[in-house]
């Protein structure tokens, strides 16, 4: 199952939507800014539900 979420980029600050897979569970991950193309991780809390619990994002360098 796919989710769609608007977060908010932690380099220029523009949000956009990005499609998170919850159905791999709890997981991290680095996905390009669609707006200035530097690397985001993401880090997602999924329950057993499949249920988007959290996200968290930081820049890769943090
Ligand atoms: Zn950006």
């Amino acid at each position: 199952m796919v989710v769609i979420q608007t977060v908010q980029c932690p380099y220029c600050g523009k949000s956009f939507e990005s499609s998170i897979d919850v159905s791999g569970g709890s997981q991290q991950y680095i996905e390009d800014c669609y707006v200035c193309c530097q690397p985001i991780t993401f880090r997602t809390s999924v329950d057993y539900d499949g249920n988007l619990l959290m996200i968290e994002i930081s820049r890769e360098d943090d």
